[in-house]
């Protein structure tokens, strides 16, 4: 993959794929760090006088058509503003994807300096499944820069027209951010020192059930294939153990028969979660269940927390975070890994009364002498909000799905396309 520092970029118009998706409350951004963790390369381009377009997404914008999806939002505004507080120089905000408020900042625009194209997600092409209709955006979007910096680590597992094909209309590079989030991915899925132990939560099991599968059926210690020079392994190797907190462990429970009262619970996952714990055990893969709660009687902020001391939920409560037990439990079985992948927080983190369980498994990982990576949009943010010193983690990933399916053995098709050609 072709680095963006040894592009030439000097007096050309460079097109940055950057993943900008932060968490909103209204029009505040509540946490920034995927805003600061595009900074090097959009910095480094303007300091060798380039002129630099971003084009990024933000949310879910609903509609059929982009009058629609634009009148609904969310706008990058608020993103426009905290990239120029963070860079320290304006940063203009087109009035459209590709059209013809962002034609005229690309044809005006001087070296050295910033625009961010609105909401790519405003054009329902972007996530079409159809290569015609993302090809059209994808030459309109092509048609403003000469060069093209492939910096969106989080978005990179879509197969969108930002950031699928307009690399292959443009000479095309990897930027900063997504050169060191493979290298780090890269040492998880070749030789990860053991024991390897992943910690996943989050909401929703059929979100992960594929990457969990992978990593209880992966290779095993002992065949791991060499590291090799293609970023995308094929067969990831496979932890040691699996600690499984949050919404998605309900399914999990259930499905070796415990009561989940009204916790998340995605019944007709059952029977491949079964499938998946019979794997592990067949494998000698150690899964780590809660072996208690804290529940409430409704999804609310200010419901009462319970604690549960058992791993049975009773009827008419849910499962907001793991319990005092099973935050021990967990910290033990973390104690003596040597490689610590985390995704997805273990409790609704967002309410400070199920906080609890995030925090301590934050910190227990913290303490793992070893390579740590917490990924997912999420996950970052809330660790991100508990002051751990800077360097409690190896890395925080800005990628949530985007890590998992590497780590999941899947070709990217945001990374396959910067390697096309390059
Ligand atoms: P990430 O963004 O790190 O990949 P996810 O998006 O998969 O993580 O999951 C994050 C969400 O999971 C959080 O909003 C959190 O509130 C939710 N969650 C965690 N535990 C539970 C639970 N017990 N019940 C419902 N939702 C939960
Ligand atoms: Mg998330």
């Amino acid at each position: 993959m072709k680095r963006a520092e040894d592009l030439d970029v000097a007096g050309q118009t460079v097109l940055v794929r950057a993943d900008l998706n932060v968490p909103l409350d209204g029009s505040a951004i509540t946490d920034d760090g995927r805003i600061r963790a595009s900074l090097p390369t959009i910095r480094d381009l303007v300091r060798r006088e380039a002129a630099v377009i971003v084009c990024a997404h933000l949310g879910r914008p609903k509609g059929d058509d982009y009058a629609t999806r634009a009148a609904g939002g969310p706008s990058l505004r608020p993103v426009a503003t905290r990239l120029s507080e963070l860079l320290g120089q304006p940063v203009t905000l087109a009035a459209d994807v590709a059209g013809e408020s962002a034609r005229i900042i690309a044809e005006t625009m001087d070296d050295g300096e910033v625009a961010l194209l609105e909401n790519v997600r405003f054009e329902p092409a972007e996530t079409s499944k159809d290569d015609a209709v993302r090809g059209e955006l994808a030459e309109r979007l092509a048609a403003l820069a000469d060069l093209y910096v492939g910096d969106g680590f989080g978005a990179m597992h879509r197969k969108h027209a930002s950031v699928y094909d307009v690399p292959r209309l443009l000479p095309h590079a990897a930027g900063q951010l997504v050169l060191a989030e493979v290298a780090v991915l890269r040492q998880l899925t070749t030789s990860p020192s053991r024991p390897y132990v992943v910690v996943l939560g989050g909401a929703k099991v059929s979100d992960k059930l594929a990457v969990i599968g992978n990593l209880v059926v992966g290779a095993s210690p002992h065949s791991i294939t060499p590291p090799s020079a293609s970023p995308h392994p094929t067969t990831p190797p496979r932890a040691d153990r699996m600690l499984i907190a949050g919404g998605m462990a309900y399914t999990f429970l259930a499905a070796e028969g415990h009561q989940v009262g009204n916790s998340l619970l995605e019944t007709e996952q059952i029977p491949q979660v079964g499938a998946v714990l019979a794997d592990a055990a067949k494998a000698g893969v150690e899964v780590v269940l809660p072996v208690d709660h804290v529940v409430a009687d409704r999804f609310s902020a200010d419901a009462k927390p319970e604690t549960v001391p058992g791993p049975d939920i009773p009827d008419g409560k849910l499962g907001l975070d793991i319990g005092p037990a099973t935050r021990e439990l967990f910290a033990r079985r973390l104690a003596d890994a040597k490689t610590v992948f985390w995704n997805g927080p273990p409790g609704v983190f967002e309410f400070p009364a199920f906080a609890a369980g995030t925090r301590a498994l934050a910190e227990a990982i913290s303490e793992v002498a070893g390579l740590t990576v917490v990924g997912g949009g999420d996950s970052a943010a809330a660790v991100r909000h508990l002051d751990l010193p800077p360097d409690a983690y190896t890395h925080i990933s800005t990628g949530g799905g985007a890590s998992l399916e590497y780590l999941e053995g899947r070709t990217l098709p945001g990374l396959a396309a910067l390697e096309d050609g390059s």
